[in-house]
């Protein structure tokens, strides 16, 4: 899963309250403001013990932008006054102008967290801890200062923390870019803050104090970390349960990179009630660093949780460029051929399995073809709900990816082209197109006609008959119509490469 689609309709919201408080100035010494266009930004945001009121105070090098507005339109709605240096009430229609902010000034803000989170999608709150993506509160310039990343601090009551995806040191955190452009996840409360490695290293708790919002995002250590903010509410598996979850899924996902695919991550885990499966939503985001959201059963012990593949399919996620929307039914796909090709390589189900699983989900999807293009479902599947056939064709297309990179002369792998794409796409944290993708995968790989296959599956509209290719790789079907291995193929030694990792 990729976006926040369900968790409005699943999520308890539970506190309310109202508070006053107050931010001081977030910076140290203050640079210099002879530039003529407008300087970083820094924000210093506080917020009440019944987190329903956010008051943010945004301090600029130099000239001051010409607005503050919010990254979503619809957050507009959330403001509820602003103020310039002097106390004085700014126009705040929409936008908060800051015409007449002379250079080195401060403003200040206060958001209706209360509203922002009720009813959103994008938040939920469980007991004192309010998960909400930034893209709720966090009002950005306009025009945005070139190169400039911005700063901030928070100022938490005494037993509360943030947990955020957002590089920082001793309570001050960066926002790049894509922070002002992309949703973020931010935790802010009274939650349980553990720190895991992503590597085959041991793992280590927590020993910092609660009150110390720097502790969440300070890293020394160059090796994959992960903080695991686990808000309240019972998962039957436990602390110790839902760590081993998460390092084992990150082990797997490591698979295919040589190393998990970024170094530093959020991972959101929410306990709800009781269900059928471990694991009910995951949600991974982007905005200025890596965060996944988990939400969990609270009767998921840990071997189902390690069994479950919806942290491995997030993470997978991380591996690849974020998609344009009629182009997610690759990244979904990517993402789900991998949940259950990783699980075969962990041991955590057997390569047939693995080969089952996927035949089920390419049947699930035919069923809600529904006569429109791939490309046209894509676009609009949190409308119409046809995220099976999204999901289940983007997954067909993958294997097809795989078996032409693998049976090329010069062999290959998604493995790989996944791997050394990397230094592409991190180096251009943008959403890219799908051609652009598929295109860089061939320069790394040489040509493998990836357009054509691109634009058929694209334009189709219906799910492709996976059993021509199936045969090819030696799985052929049984009496009961599941599938069973046949290793006199043309390809079986490629089925088998599939499920058994880098060699
Ligand atoms: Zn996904």
């Amino acid at each position: 899963m990729s976006q926040g689609v369900f968790v409005g309709r699943i999520i308890p919201f539970l506190l309310l309250g109202l508070w006053s408080g107050c931010a001081s100035d977030p910076r140290g010494p203050r640079a210099e403001f002879s530039r003529a266009s407008a300087g970083a930004a820094h924000y210093s945001v506080a917020v009440n013990p019944e987190l329903s009121i956010l008051r943010a105070k945004v301090c600029f090098d130099g000239e001051a932008p010409e607005a503050l507005v919010p990254i979503v339109s619809d957050a507009k709605r959330f403001l509820l006054e602003a103020y310039g240096p002097e106390g004085e009430r700014l126009p705040s229609e929409g936008k908060i102008s800051l015409n007449g902010v002379s250079a080195g000034g401060c403003v200040r803000y206060v958001i209706d967290l209360m509203r922002a989170s009720r009813g959103s999608r994008f938040a939920l709150r469980q007991n004192r801890a309010l998960l909400i993506a930034q893209t709720l509160w966090l009002w950005r310039p306009d025009p945005a200062p070139v190169d400039e990343p911005a700063t901030i601090r928070f100022k938490l009551p005494s037993d509360y923390r943030v947990a955020t995806a957002w590089p920082g040191q001793r309570g001050r955190f960066i926002l790049d870019g894509s922070a002002f452009r992309e949703q973020a996840t931010v935790v802010i409360g009274a939650f349980r803050l553990e720190t895991i490695s992503l590597s085959d290293e041991e793992s280590s708790n927590e020993k910092t104090s609660p009150s110390d919002p720097s502790a969440a995002t300070t890293h020394s250590s160059p090796t994959s970390v992960a903080q695991l903010a686990i808000l309240d509410g019972h998962v039957e598996a436990g602390r110790e349960g839902v760590k081993r979850w998460i390092s084992e899924a990150a082990r797997a996902v490591s698979g295919i990179y040589g190393e998990f695919p970024v170094s530093r991550l959020l991972v959101a885990i929410v306990p709800i009630g009781e269900g059928f499966r471990p694991v009910a939503f995951g949600l991974v985001r982007r905005g200025g660093g890596a965060s996944v959201m988990l939400l969990v059963h609270g009767n998921a012990k840990t071997e189902e949780l390690v069994g479950d593949w919806t942290a491995i399919h997030e993470f997978v996620h991380l591996a690849t460029p974020h998609l344009r929307r009629q182009d997610a039914w690759i990244s979904e796909g990517i993402a789900t051929y991998y949940q259950e090709v990783l699980r075969a390589r962990a041991d955590l189900q057997s390569p047939l399995q693995a080969w089952r699983n996927l035949d089920r989900g390419f049947t699930r999807g035919r069923r809600v073809a529904t006569g429109r293009t791939l490309r046209q479902e894509a676009r609009d599947m949190h409308r119409t709900g046809a995220y099976r056939r999204v999901y289940w064709e983007g997954t067909f297309f993958a294997l097809e990816l795989d078996v032409r990179l693998r049976t090329h002369r010069a062999s290959s792998s998604l493995d790989r082209v996944i791997q050394e794409n990397r230094k592409t796409f991190q180096s251009r944290p943008v959403v890219w197109k799908g051609t652009e993708l598929l295109s860089s995968f061939e320069q790394i790989a040489g040509p493998r006609g990836f357009e054509r296959l691109y634009e058929q599956q694209a334009r189709g509209r219906d799910f492709p008959d996976p059993d021509p290719l199936f045969r090819r790789l030696g799985l052929v079907r049984n009496r009961d119509g599941e599938l069973e291995f046949d290793d006199d193929a043309e390809l079986a030694h490629v089925r088998d490469a599939i499920m058994s990792g880098l060699q």
